[in-house]
């Protein structure tokens, strides 16, 4: 599947330039000038128009969402990868999805300079992925246990449409269509409909020591190699994460990103890794040191397959390498970080799921229990290389090469 094409501009020498969308740290071809992308509350997208009366254009707001979907029940956990959109309007009489449209186009990203009015979105993102959802399931489903949406949290797509007499015009391909102007759409303010930024462009240097930050294209997290020091986006701002690296393993060792996060866990007795090991049933006794370690999810700070995604989890939640952790950056042999730490905390609960034992009381645990992330570190653990995967021998666990290179687009 194919990523959407950004059209965009150099904030230093103003230079075009394109970008995938999965892009967020951009080096500019002209002055060199590297700019960090981010997106305050997820990023804000055009669909360019053909039409020449740009500041009549209305502009209407569609939610996308992209990204893994997980539901469990008891019997085991279901996923799939969708990529979707919704109108962010209550107006029925608008087409209710873009569909697959952006992908064809060129997007641009909103900027307040952008002409034409713009709608503010009705609709939350939670209500428009509730509808969405609702239309998946089927009617005799049992109910689920619990459900997580990880990927994209957020993303608004503007489409532009114009008013020709008591019909609307597709302003994308500047051509009518079939549908009357609704009139709410003619009865709203002309001014007060200024869009707000749909991206920053950071420099991407240290805010500690004003040194180059570093990272591959779709990295969200950056190093500073002069002060060790790594940084995520937090609103509109970078901010610094405590990160870490596993000691010990090969000299060639391929390191991938974790987030290992605490937190309170409330309905369920789970403060340490001993408490951990008796609620997942672990065949060996928990050792007595166990007792006094604190329990830690794992989850993979990457996109990669919901399969794989899971066991990881489960995996490295079960058998973490926390004691050879070291306050440092990875080499240069390392893979980006491309799932926030937001996105990640959403999946706990799935992850819980996937130990708990006994199964048949599932239900009743699940539902009991609250998980409230308190404090979360990136690790970077080292994997061994082989000719079709990457190995973690202590937690015994391999992910495909293949499989983790084709997942930069989930
Ligand atoms: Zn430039
Ligand atoms: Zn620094």
């Amino acid at each position: 599947m194919s990523g959407w094409r950004i059209e965009t501009a150099c904030p230093q020498c103003g230079a075009p330039t394109d970008l995938e969308e999965t892009e967020r740290l951009v080096t500019c071809p002209f002055c060199r000038v590297k700019s960090f992308l981010v997106g305050r509350d997820g990023f804000r997208y055009l669909l360019p128009s053909k039409s020449t009366r740009r500041q009549d254009l209305l502009y209407v707001p569609y939610w996308r969402f992209k990204g893994l979907f997980f539901a469990c029940r008891q019997a085991g956990v279901e996923h799939r990868f969708a990529d979707v959109n919704e109108i962010a309007l209550a107006l029925s009489s608008l087409p209710r999805t873009l569909g697959l449209r952006p992908q064809g186009l060129r997007l641009r990203f909103l900027t307040p300079q952008a002409e034409g009015r713009f709608l503010p979105p009705e609709r939350s993102l939670g209500d428009a992925m509730t509808a969405f959802l609702s239309r998946l399931r089927k009617p005799h489903e049992r109910p689920l246990l619990c459900t997580a949406h990880i990927g994209e949290s957020m993303g608004l797509l503007y489409a532009p449409y114009g008013i020709d007499g008591p019909f609307l015009l597709d302003a994308v391909l500047d051509r009518p269509l079939s549908i009357r102007t609704p009139p709410e759409l003619l009865s709203l303010p002309v001014d007060d409909l200024r869009p707000a930024a749909g991206v920053t462009f950071l420099p991407a240097l240290c805010p500690d020591c004003g040194w180059d930050l570093e990272g591959s294209p779709q990295a969200l997290a950056l190093h500073c190699r002069s002060c060790q020091s790594s940084w995520i986006p937090s609103g509109e701002r970078l901010t610094q994460v405590s990160s870490c690296c596993a000691t010990g393993g090969d000299p060639g060792s391929f390191f991938l990103p974790f987030w290992e996060i605490g937190c309170e866990l409330r309905g369920i007795e789970l403060r340490t890794r001993g408490e951990l090991a008796r609620a997942a049933n672990l065949p060996a006794a928990p050792r007595k040191e166990w007792e006094e370690e604190p329990f830690r999810f794992w989850v993979p700070a990457f996109k990669i397959r919901a399969e794989n995604f899971l066991q990881l989890a489960k995996a490295l939640t079960l058998h973490p390498l926390t004691g050879r952790l070291e306050p440092s950056l990875p080499g240069p042999r390392h893979h980006p970080v491309t799932l926030p730490v937001e996105e990640a905390c959403e999946s706990l609960k799935l992850i819980l799921a996937a130990f708990l034992r006994p199964r048949r009381d599932l239900p009743e645990r699940l539902a009991a229990v609250e998980i409230r992330p308190e404090r979360f570190r990136l690790a970077y653990l080292p994997f061994r290389e082989t000719a079709h995967d990457w190995i973690q021998p202590e937690a015994k666990i391999a992910v495909n090469r293949n499989i983790l290179g084709l997942s930069a687009n989930l």
